[in-house]
């Protein structure tokens, strides 16, 4: 149910996972495209890996040793010394042939007897235990078989799953395209990072983060602008930005306040409204919609935490839907190394840094304590309630990796 609007609020606002709702369902799949695999890692696939053959392919040894077949101990001649990468011949009956980890092991043997527990005198080869079938051996299909699925499609993939389909001895995967961002910074007062500030002006920073965690996201930033704050200009720059996007993101701007222009120039390119307010402290002025053409569009308020919030509630969810992955923020349950102040109708959204299962209170609580945030790993999510939360109580955090 959507929170009711506080007499001070004339625009309802509504709970973060209604928003998250919305902007997951109204976002389009982006297509898929064929990746390969030094690119793999941090794509999603879009279609399952499935393995082309067994894996191990070939028996083979899990130590150095001795290929031999089992039931005695011995003493059997070495008849071949097979090292990784031989095509052995077979085993001649009653005889042995030394192996090294990952030889293939020769008809006729199905045990391997290791180095350690075998003793080697005059050519013949004696075991200190009798080897029993399948003993150090790495079976055909232990890993994987031939058509079985290894990753599914929506898998998110990292340097290991990466490492999986080279293993397979595929070149690459099917992937969903990077979702194409263009990211907008509206405000006078702000100034590119290494210029001189004037009384008033702050050096910009939300393009630095919306831009980071969306490409961690999976995301390409296509285009990336300043807007000044002025009706004309803040159309044209949304226009230029929607122009081949799949999501655009501005911060700034989005309030009631005479120089807040965002709304009014979507309007007029025809992007239709998802929501405008969300119960969340920082963040509640986040408005969402969907251009003519089926993009999302997101207008972030400009206080950084308040962004910061946004981003990872609803932008990184929406990004993986578009991805075909699961959009559900990735979250940890952990216990508050302090108390916290709840809040009765929004969810706080609290930088805070998570060690050793607990979230150290970073006094980020105000929007706009970006350098007290700087150390945060975590968004802590304060349910609403009265009162405080105690020191040792649990709640979710979104990791921010
Ligand atoms: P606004 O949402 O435009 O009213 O901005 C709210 C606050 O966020 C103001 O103090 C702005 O100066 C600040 N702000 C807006 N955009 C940025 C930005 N790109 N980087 C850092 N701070 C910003
Ligand atoms: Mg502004």
């Amino acid at each position: 149910m959507p929170t009711p609007p506080p007499a001070d609020l004339p625009h309802p606002r509504i709970p973060v996972e209604e928003a998250r709702a919305l902007v997951v369902g109204a976002v389009r799949r982006v297509p898929a495209e064929r990746v390969a695999l030094a690119e793999l890692a941090g794509r999603v696939l879009a279609e399952p890996v499935v393995a082309p053959h067994d894996l191990p392919r070939h028996a083979n040894s899990a130590m150095d040793g001795y290929a031999v077949r089992a039931g005695d101990p011995g003493p059997w001649p070495v008849a071949d010394r097979i090292l990784a990468g031989d095509d052995p011949a077979p085993l001649p009956a009653g005889a042995c042939a030394a192996i090294a980890t990952g030889g293939v092991l020769p008809d006729g043997a199905d045990a391997v007897v290791p180095i350690e527990q075998a003793e080697e005198a005059d050519g013949a080869v004696t075991a200190s235990v009798a080897p029993a079938t399948g003993d150090h051996v790495r079976a055909v299909g232990a890993d994987v078989r031939a058509g079985d699925e290894v990753l599914p499609a929506g898998s998110a993939l990292g340097p290991l799953a990466a490492a999986a389909v080279a293993g397979l001895g595929l070149t690459g995967a099917v992937c969903a395209a990077r979702p194409r961002v263009a990211v907008l910074t509206t405000g006078d007062e702000l100034v590119a990072p290494g210029a001189p500030l004037a009384r008033g002006q702050i050096h910009e920073s939300n393009s630095v983060l919306v831009r980071a965690a969306l490409e961690r996201a999976g995301c390409a930033v296509v285009h990336v602008g300043v807007v000044p704050d002025d009706a004309a200009a803040t159309r044209v720059a949304f226009a230029a930005a929607l122009a081949g996007a799949d999501l655009v993101v501005s911060t700034g701007g989005v309030s009631v306040g005479p120089r807040d222009h965002v709304k009014p120039a979507l309007a007029e390119l025809g992007v239709r409204e998802l929501f405008w307010r969300i119960a969340t402290q920082p963040g509640q002025p986040t408005w969402c919609g969907v251009a003519p053409d089926g993009a999302l569009v997101a207008g972030l308020p400009g206080n950084p935490l308040s962004c910061l919030a946004g981003l990872h509630l609803l932008l990184v969810p929406a990004v993986r839907a578009m991805l075909g992955a699961d959009p559900a923020p990735a979250t940890v349950r952990a216990e508050l190394a302090a108390p916290v102040r709840r809040l009765p109708a929004r969810l706080r959204c609290l930088p805070m840094r998570l060690a050793d299962g607990r979230l150290e209170d970073l006094g980020a609580g105000v929007s706009h304590q970006l350098s007290r945030a700087a150390r945060a790993n975590a968004l802590a999510l304060v349910p609403t309630g009265e009162g405080e939360l105690a020191a040792g109580e649990r709640v979710d955090a979104v990791v921010l990796g």
